[in-house]
């Protein structure tokens, strides 16, 4: 029975237990981490043969690249043409490059701040800049824009995307919004995978500032954990479609796929797109780890390969999404003090909670053992105005462990919700 339907004498025996389940969870003593979207060890395990793919020996790539040297700033091109058939991208618009695609999405914004763009020569950094924000998503991506200059503006995330009459109206008359962060699929946190028409609805609507960007972070784009999955979008060729070839810029990475700290990052763009960021990126780079992208070739075979280990990774984290999902259902459903996302993939499950509880459940789950991430954090200067939303990253611990931290979670957002509706 939902509690807002409850008399106060009985939330009040339902305020008594819950404090009872809460001390019990608490006096397990246990302490569990569910914050931060990393592989688990098992995980990392199923790349182990990457760390031995190259030797000495054998170290020229099969277009004859000796990857030991200096050159080829694009990356390796047969990894390029494996990834680009999976982003749907031809390899000439695509690059490869280190272990890190926020490195190049910081590249991309710091390029456009300091030079400009293919379209406009003005630097971003003359003038004030804002670029928009989909919420709940991912805090690096807020933190790098503040970083840089920007100011944040929020819109409302939902099942099929970014709120895209918010962003359009937003966008056609203020020249100073440069760009839109977009996690096309299973995003961080919520899960969504954009909608084909939200997509064409961002890639032609009508722009005051001549060199809008759409910043693609395709980070989970291979990440399915169920079948049938969603389908890739080919962006680059619906912004074309458009009228508008250089607005998206793409990203993807292999952090997630083989090792999180040593994999392979890409940026998928327009060829005008392509050659401005590779002017700027030559002046401080003759190549990337070519080593590590050949044993990443290597290690893969070819497109289908990453489709196969893909499949690896999802029969591992698949069980510990689900059990989160039904220890949820099992504590909380019907209570009309929570609502959570069931994600067909990527790395995160989104909890909303009863309006203004998001900070004390992770305060009472922190003080009982289960650390969670901030309340806020899904949104931009850490604020959540409704203080509701938490995110979930159920991969990391082990399958008992993220069992029992999804109890101890339940356990405190019906505890903090009595709490509310008593206060
Ligand atoms: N983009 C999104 C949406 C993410 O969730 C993450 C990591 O959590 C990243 C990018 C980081 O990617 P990389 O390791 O390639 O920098």
């Amino acid at each position: 029975m939902a509690l807002k339907d409850l008399s106060t004498a009985e939330l009040e025996t339902q305020l008594t237990d819950a404090r009872d389940a809460y001390a019990k969870f608490a006096n397990r003593g246990l302490l569990l981490d569910i914050t931060r979207g990393k592989p688990s060890p098992e995980q990392l395990d199923l790349s182990a043969d990457l760390l031995t793919a190259v030797t000495n020996d054998d170290c020229i790539s099969p277009s004859g690249v000796d990857v030991r040297n200096y050159g080829g700033l694009e990356g390796l091109r047969e990894l390029r043409e494996i990834f680009g058939e999976l982003f749907r991208v031809p390899v000439d618009q695509i690059l490869a490059q280190g272990n890190a695609s926020l490195t190049l999405m910081q590249q991309a914004l710091t390029f456009a701040l300091l030079h400009g763009t293919p379209e406009l020569d003005t630097p971003w950094a003359t003038h004030s800049r804002r670029i928009v924000c989909p919420v709940p998503g991912y805090d690096r991506h807020f933190a790098l824009a503040e970083e840089l200059g920007f100011e944040l503006i929020t819109v409302p995330m939902d099942d099929e995307g970014p709120d895209v009459s918010a962003v359009r109206e937003l966008v056609a008359t203020d020249p100073t919004i440069k760009g839109i962060w977009v996690v096309p699929m299973y995003s961080n946190p919520t899960g969504a995978t954009i909608s084909e028409e939200r997509a064409r609805l961002l890639l032609d609507m009508p722009t005051a500032a001549p060199d809008f960007r759409v910043l693609w972070d395709n980070a989970y784009g291979l990440h399915h954990l169920r079948e049938p999955h969603g389908q890739m979008l080919d962006v680059l060729a619906l912004a074309e479609e458009a009228g508008n070839p250089n607005r998206v810029l793409q990203f993807a990475s292999t952090s997630k796929i083989t090792h999180a700290g040593a994999g392979v990052s890409f940026i998928a763009a327009s060829p005008e797109n392509i050659s401005w960021f590779l002017k700027h990126l030559g002046a401080g780079s003759i190549g990337p780890d070519k080593i590590n992208q050949l044993r990443h070739l290597r290690f893969f075979g070819d497109a289908a390969g990453v489709v196969a280990h893909m499949a690896k990774h999802a029969e591992l984290i698949r069980p510990k999404f689900d059990a989160v999902i039904s220890t949820l259902e099992a504590q909380l459903a019907g209570s009309g003090i929570a609502g959570w996302t069931n994600p067909d993939g990527g790395y995160f499950i989104t909890l909303t909670v009863l309006p203004g509880t998001a900070d004390r459940v992770v305060k009472l789950a922190a003080e009982a053992g289960v650390k969670l991430t901030p309340a806020g954090a899904t949104h931009p200067y850490g604020l959540d105005p409704d203080n509701a939303v938490i995110r979930i990253a159920p991969t990391m611990p082990s399958l008992e462990d993220v069992s029992a931290a999804a109890e101890g979670l339940a356990a405190c957002v019906r505890l903090a919700a009595l709490e509310k509706l008593l206060a």
